[in-house]
C-alpha cells in the first residue's frame, strides 16, 4: 500500500518520468512500464507498453493480485477497465517539457543520461518489504522498446530475506547485469552489506556502459540510495525522522 501510494503521487506529478509527464517515444507518445513486488511471498506483477493507464503502478498491482500471471504487454482497455484501472486520453500524459526533450533528442542525438524514472521501497512494522517502479522509459526510444523497470530482478525486486530494491538508469545495462536480483544475491548469499552490494552491482552496470541508481530497503537496518549517475533525487521516512535530497 505504501509503495503504491508513494508511486501514485510521483506518477501524477508531471516532473517525473512516469504517468503524466512520462518520456515520449520516437513517435511522440507515451509507452509506460511498471512493476510491483512483495518480499513476503515473492509475488510480482508487471506491465509494459501502457498508453492509457493513469497510474501504471495500479496495473502492476492488479496483475499481481487479480491474475495468476506475472507480466502483461499492452493489456487492452477492456481488461484494464475490468481491473478497475482509471484510463486517460493520450493528451493527459504528454507535457510540453517532454515534447521539447523529444525535439532536442531528435535534433541533437539521444541524451540517455537523463533519467527520471520513479520507484519506492518500504518495510512495514512486521518486517515485510516491497518494491515498485514506474517509468516512461527513455526519451526517443524505439516503439516497442522495454527497459529494466518492469522486469523482475532487473529494475525491481523484493525478498524478505534480503532487500527491496528499485532501480533507475540505462535499462539495457541493468538488464544485462540483472542488477536488482544481483544485489539481493550478494546480500543473501555473500552476506554483503546492502550498500556495498548495490555499489558492486552499479559497477557491473557501468561495465555495460550504463549509469543510474538504486534505492534499497534491506530486511533489517537502514535504507540507502546509491548512484553513479550525476545525481538522483531521493527521500525517506523512518521512525527516526524524514529526509529529502533533491
Ligand atoms: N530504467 C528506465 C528504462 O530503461 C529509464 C530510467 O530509469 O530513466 O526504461
Amino acid at each position: 500500500d505504501a509503495v503504491c501510494a508513494a508511486i501514485r503521487v510521483m506518477e501524477d506529478a508531471p516532473e517525473f518520468n512516469a504517468g503524466r509527464g512520462a518520456a515520449l517515444t520516437s513517435e511522440g507518445i507515451v509507452s509506460m512500464d511498471s512493476c510491483l513486488m512483495t518480499g513476503v511471498d515473492g509475488e510480482v506483477g508487471s506491465a509494459c507498453g501502457l498508453t492509457t493507464s493513469k497510474n501504471p503502478i495500479n496495473v502492476a498491482r492488479a496483475i499481481k493480485e487479480k491474475t495468476k500471471h506475472v507480466m502483461f504487454a499492452k493489456p487492452g482497455d477492456n481488461l484494464l477497465k475490468e481491473w478497475g484501472i482509471e484510463l486517460c486520453d493520450s493528451e493527459y500524459f504528454i507535457t510540453s517539457a517532454r515534447q521539447e526533450s523529444l525535439r532536442e533528442a531528435q535534433s541533437n542525438g539521444d541524451e540517455w543520461e537523463k533519467h527520471g524514472t520513479i520507484g519506492a521501497v518500504a518495510r512495514d512494522a512486521s518486517g515485510n518489504i516491497a518494491a515498485g517502479t514506474s517509468t516512461g522509459g527513455i526519451t526517443n526510444q524505439m516503439p516497442g522498446r522495454v527497459g529494466d523497470s518492469p522486469l523482475p530482478g532487473c529494475g525491481t525486486y523484493a525478498n524478505n530475506d534480503s532487500v527491496a530494491i528499485s532501480c533507475t538508469g540505462i535499462g539495457e545495462a541493468f538488464v544485462k547485469e540483472v542488477a536488482a536480483h544481483q544485489v539481493s544475491d550478494r546480500v543473501l548469499y555473500a552476506k554483503e552489506d546492502p550498500v556495498e552490494a548495490a555499489k558492486a552491482a552499479l559497477d557491473g552496470v557501468a561495465r555495460h556502459h550504463g549509469d543510474g541508481g538504486m534505492i534499497v530497503v534491506p530486511a533489517h537496518g537502514d535504507g540507502a540510495m546509491v548512484f553513479n549517475s550525476e545525481m538522483m533525487n531521493c527521500g525517506w521516512k523512518s521512525p527516526k525522522g524524514s529526509y529529502v535530497q533533491s
